[in-house]
């Protein structure tokens, strides 16, 4: 009996259900910790596809449902992303909230689906061993920081991250592989392997005295030269971050002053520190917090500096892609399947790479010029969807089928760079608040 075989005709028979669903979700995209009427779709479908125990509300919005063999052995979990971002102008714009899915989440819960749909059968389950827990997870997009420490002020969650915080909260603590497909506008059918950097957030407030800025500027403190200093600064530290660390600072101005008649007494930056591996950015985090307090001291302001923890940076763990890249080159022409190298951004399954053996593939099927610009749609849900669905169901049965004897090999093997705990006290010693007055 060819179990793949067996999965490619579910997908088949069922592939209204995942396309229907993403579909709809596409039309009214929320951003993160907001996914409400999101996962309400997510929950409808599993429990379409015949799943019962679907625990939800976790982290806000997240959902957990399992399918278990009955049998002992790893449990693998496939992810989908719930959330849109702020992408005005964007054809599929939620016109309420102005979200759109310029990421394409909502094709990876249909991936996500699509898994399901393929491996939801007695005929295949009576043959592999352990469980397959399927993820819908919160906040992935690092936006609204804002608005989401706010709620972390508040204690409705300590970390920006939906993955974090559902880490934190114990969901893939049963958990010992995961994967998720992402989409991408390149034209490709399939990349993999690729590196991604991770980040900490910040928001700065330089505070200065308002003064009439013709009749006595004198008699006031320019916040806002105390800002165009520190990035000056800032940029003036380019030159001392290596390559190979990828560092990305990229500071935006959120409020330059009250009112053109008065000198600035409130200016207001937000910045990512970005770099490929945890040394890199806090050294580069330190680096940027001296030229903040440098605009401060060279005009005389005050800077508060709140610092918050965001994502790891992500590894791909060979053995489970060799098993993954065996699957894309059985279905499709070399020429169509792209190795990645090191990508500047970032995602918080770098986090779970950190922890578990993780796999985070990227699937075309999409055209614009990047995720996240104004013209980034999905336009050929057969692959995004099915066929990025269909790669994730043929390694769960490779790795779970013979007893699970390939996903045990590759769990032993792992090293984890952290502990759960080590992990939770990084994030919580990288978020903190300074305030430096000159
Ligand atoms: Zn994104
Ligand atoms: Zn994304």
């Amino acid at each position: 009996m060819n179990l793949k075989n067996i999965c490619d005709k579910n997908i088949n028979s069922n592939k209204d259900i995942p396309r229907e669903v993403s579909l709809e979700i596409l039309e009214f995209a929320e951003s993160g910790y907001k996914e409400i009427k999101t996962a309400e779709k997510v929950i409808k479908a599993f429990e379409r596809l015949g799943q019962k125990d679907i625990q939800s509300g976790i982290a806000i919005t997240g959902i957990r449902t399992t399918l278990d063999t009955g049998k002992p052995g790893p449990n693998i979990a496939v992810i989908g992303e719930l959330d849109g971002l702020p992408v005005p102008g964007h054809p599929h714009e939620n016109q309420e909230n102005g979200m759109a899915h310029a990421c394409g989440h909502h094709a990876q819960i249909g991936s996500m689906l699509t898994v399901l749909t393929g491996l939801s059968d007695k005929k295949i389950l009576d043959n592999i061993s352990g469980k397959i827990t399927f993820f819908a997870v919160p906040a992935e997009e690092f936006v609204e920081i804002q608005w989401r420490n706010e709620l972390r002020k508040s204690g409705d969650i300590e970390f920006l991250g939906g993955k974090q915080e559902m880490i934190k909260l114990g969901a893939f603590d049963d958990v010992d592989i995961a994967m998720m497909t992402h989409t991408t506008p390149r034209k490709i059918k399939f990349s993999y392997g690729g590196t991604d950097n991770g980040l900490v957030a910040k928001f700065i407030e330089f505070k200065g005295i308002a003064s009439h800025a013709g009749a006595s500027p004198e008699s006031g403190i320019n916040a806002l030269n105390a800002a165009n200093i520190a990035i000056s600064a800032i940029n003036s530290q380019r030159e001392t971050f290596k390559d190979e660390d990828h560092i990305r600072v990229h500071p935006i101005i959120t409020k330059g002053g009250n009112v053109v008649s008065a000198v600035p007494d409130q200016v207001n930056i937000e910045t990512f520190i970005r770099g490929a591996s945890i040394d890199s950015i806090l050294d580069a985090n330190k680096k940027v917090d001296n030229c903040l307090k440098a605009g401060a001291l060279a005009t005389g302001a005050e800077v508060k500096i709140t610092t918050i923890a965001g994502y790891l940076p992500l590894n791909n763990n060979y053995d489970l892609l060799e098993i993954y890249k065996k699957n894309l080159n059985d279905n499709f022409n070399e020429k169509e399947l792209i190795l990645d190298g090191h990508s500047g951004g970032s995602t918080d399954m770098g986090d779970i790479s950190n922890l578990i053996p993780s796999i985070h593939p990227y699937v075309g099927g999409c055209s614009g010029n990047s995720n996240h610009s104004v013209d980034m749609v999905v336009d050929n849900y057969d692959l995004a969807i099915l066929e990025s669905g269909r790669m994730m169901a043929h390694t769960i049965i490779d790795l779970l089928k013979n007893d699970a004897e390939k996903s045990k090999k590759i769990i032993k093997k792992f090293t984890p760079k952290f502990n759960k705990k080590r992990y939770l006290e990084l994030l919580r010693s990288l978020t903190n608040e300074e305030e430096y007055l000159s």
